[in-house]
């Protein structure tokens, strides 16, 4: 069999190698290291935000900002049900409301005429995640938490450098967050990235994210936090990565154009669009969702192109359906017919920065192949 193309890969050709060498020539390892301090920087400059705060992942970063926001039990807050459990865990491990979004087939973002009629007088927050390329109509949101006294969590781990009407993403939140997990378009192996413009926001951050120690006095608590330190090395790979964002946008706009060029003309599937009114796809991933009257759903197809030698994953499974959840008796009765469509029908093709253009080519063949057995 030809050699398996994974889902992802990495591309690590540019400072990585020497920026992580100089950590172990230093011994500069921990969180303390000065590529913590300057990736930090760059990244919020980068999204034009004052406070850059380094985590372990994104999902330690939601955790920080969920608390820094001081977010309670009871508190409700409005979030897509389309999106990855880190975005849930926060909210329901302190008792706060998880209040459910449906999402649109096309763009795969939470419908945001849809918030409104769901705000109560407990609700203090919405969580936006931007999805697989696409930016959320960011709009209706700010004039929504405007007029009702909201905050904003702006989960941006899928879109480092996209931008909305012009406007960076990551720039929307009262705090928003980044991940650079290995298949993100900055990748440090596992990371994760606060920013803020808060200066409050973001010393809470910082003092959540380590321990929450008094800063008059080590080893005192007011409070408790977490131990969410990024190392040294995982911000010299950061910064060699965000030195090159520009060729990585620029790739992941050509894989998202070759792919659409090579599959235009399959009819089975709905290919994802290349633009909308406010923004243009960076095509975190390239999102394929199969057409209604399709006989196969997703798994199917997907475990066909593995046999193929092509590696794939599904597109998230919706929170309202989440064993975890239904088995505590939440969100039993809830329907969300979009959402339901598009986990069901959904999976990405490999789209990592390391693709090449012939890999893409054997991709799109096998594609066309499984997807006739179904025809
Ligand atoms: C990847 C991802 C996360 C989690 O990031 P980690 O760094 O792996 O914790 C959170 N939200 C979204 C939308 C993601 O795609």
């Amino acid at each position: 069999m030809d050699k398996f193309i994974p889902v992802n890969t990495p591309l690590l050709d540019g400072n990585e190698k020497k920026y992580v060498e100089e950590c172990v020539e230093t011994g500069w390892i921990s969180s303390e290291g000065e590529f913590v301090k300057r990736f930090e920087e760059s990244m919020a400059h980068f999204v034009d935000r004052k406070y850059g705060i380094s985590v372990t992942n994104a999902t330690a970063g939601l955790e920080v900002a969920v608390a820094a926001l001081g977010l309670k039990a009871g508190d409700e807050v409005i979030m897509p049900t389309f999106t990855i459990v880190s975005c849930i865990i926060p909210l329901v491990n302190r008792g706060i409301v998880p209040v459910l979004i449906d999402s649109d087939e096309k763009t795969f973002n939470m419908n945001v005429d849809e918030i409104e009629s769901k705000i109560t007088p407990k609700t203090r927050a919405i969580m936006v995640v931007h999805i697989y390329g696409l930016t959320v109509e960011m709009d209706k949101v700010l004039e929504l938490a405007k007029k009702y006294n909201l905050k904003i969590i702006e989960d941006a781990a899928e879109v480092h450098g996209q931008t909305y009407k012009g406007k960076k993403c990551g720039s929307f939140g009262d705090i928003s967050v980044f991940s650079f997990y290995a298949n993100k378009i900055i990748a440090t192996g596992e990371g994760g990235m606060i920013v803020t413009d808060s200066e409050e926001l973001a010393t809470k951050c910082k003092s959540i994210r380590n321990l929450c120690f008094k800063p008059e006095r080590r080893f005192v608590h007011d409070e408790l936090g977490f131990n969410y330190r990024m190392t040294n090395t995982q911000a010299a790979i950061g910064l060699a990565q965000l030195e090159k964002i520009d060729e990585h946008i620029e790739k992941k706009h050509f894989i998202g154009r070759k792919y659409t060029e090579l599959l235009k003309d399959v009819d089975s599937i709905n290919l994802p669009i290349a633009k909308t009114d406010y923004c243009e796809n960076i095509y975190w991933v390239y999102a394929i969702t199969l057409k209604k009257d399709y006989k196969m759903n997703a798994i199917q197809v997907m475990d066909k192109l593995k046999e193929e030698g092509i590696g794939t994953r599904p597109f998230f499974y919706p929170m309202h359906k989440q064993p975890v959840f239904n088995n505590k008796g939440m969100f039993v009765n809830e329907k969300y017919e979009g959402a339901e469509y598009i986990s069901e029908k959904g999976f990405y093709v490999p789209s990592g920065i390391g693709i090449t253009e012939e890999e893409m080519e054997i991709v799109a063949d096998k594609v066309k192949k499984v997807l006739k057995m179904g025809e």
